[in-house]
C-alpha cells in the first residue's frame, strides 16, 4: 500500500506527496492503522526508521477530523491548551521532530511550536501565544513552563514520548511522570497516548503498563 491509497484527510494527503513520500516505512506500516483506529500504542523502533511520521500523521489526521482546531480554548489569554504533545529527549530531536510536523502541517490550519531548555524562555512563550495546537518539548523545559502557568495539558488529547529510553537514561522520569499527571484523568480511551523507545527494559514497560490502555505492542 502507498500513502495515497491511506485516506488521512486531503490537505495532509496532498502534504505527503508534496514531501514525496510514497511508501510507508515498516514502522509507519504497522503503526498508522492501529494509531489511526485510537489505539494505544508502544512501539520498540529506532531513530531512521521513520517513526516522526508514524506518530504525527495520525495526531494531524485526527486534529483536521476532530473539529477543534481553531475552536477557543478556556482559560487566560496568556495560557496556551495544546491539544497535543510530543515529548522528546534533546534539542535536536525536538527540533527535528518540530520540522516534520510543519512540513506534513503546512496549510492545514494545524499550529506546531517547539519547546526545548538551554534557550530563552521569553521567544518560546511568544511562540505559544501565537496559538499551538502540536506542542513539541523537552521534559525539563514543559514542567518550567507549567509551573509557571503558560502551559496547561487540561486539553491534551494526544500524547507522545518519543525516545522513551532515552528519556530515562537522561534522569527525566520524575519530569514525565509530573506532566503526564497534569494532565486530567482521562476516562480510559480518551486520551490516546503513544510511546516510542528503542529497547524494552523493565523501566520501559512500567512506563507503558502506567500511561497506555489496552496498548498495542509493535516490535519492528
Ligand atoms: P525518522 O526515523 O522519523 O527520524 O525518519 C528518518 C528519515 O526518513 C527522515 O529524514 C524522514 O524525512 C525520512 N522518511 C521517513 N519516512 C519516509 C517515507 N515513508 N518515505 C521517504 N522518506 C521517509
Amino acid at each position: 500500500r502507498t500513502f495515497a491509497e491511506i485516506d488521512m484527510g486531503k490537505a495532509l494527503n496532498d502534504n505527503i506527496r508534496r514531501c514525496k513520500y510514497v511508501k510507508p516505512t515498516p514502522v509507519q506500516r504497522h503503526a498508522i492503522p492501529v494509531a489511526m483506529a485510537g489505539r494505544d500504542l508502544m512501539a520498540c523502533a529506532q531513530t531512521g526508521s521513520g517513526k516522526t511520521a508514524a506518530f504525527c500523521f495520525p495526531i494531524i489526521s485526527g486534529l483536521l477530523r476532530g473539529n477543534v482546531l481553531g475552536k477557543p480554548r478556556r482559560g487566560g489569554a496568556r495560557v496556551a491548551y495544546p491539544l497535543a504533545l510530543i515529548l522528546s529527549p534533546t534539542r535536536e530531536l525536538s527540533c527535528q521532530i518540530h520540522e516534520e510536523v510543519k512540513k506534513f502541517s503546512y496549510q492545514t490550519g494545524v499550529k506546531v511550536v517547539v519547546a526545548y531548555g538551554g534557550a530563552p524562555i521569553s521567544e518560546q512563550f511568544r511562540n505559544l501565544e501565537r496559538g499551538v495546537d502540536i506542542l513539541v518539548a523537552t521534559p525539563g523545559r514543559l514542567v518550567d513552563m507549567i509551573e509557571r502557568t503558560r502551559v496547561s495539558l487540561s486539553m491534551v488529547k494526544y500524547l507522545v514520548l518519543d525516545e522513551a529510553d532515552r528519556m530515562l537514561d537522561m534522569g527525566f522520569e520524575r519530569e514525565i511522570r509530573k506532566i503526564v499527571e497534569r494532565m486530567e484523568m482521562p476516562p480510559p480511551g480518551a486520551r490516546q497516548t503513544m510511546l516510542f523507545s528503542a529497547t524494552f527494559p523493565t523501566e520501559i514497560q512500567r512506563l507503558a503498563s502506567d500511561f497506555l490502555t489496552r496498548y498495542i505492542f509493535l516490535a519492528i
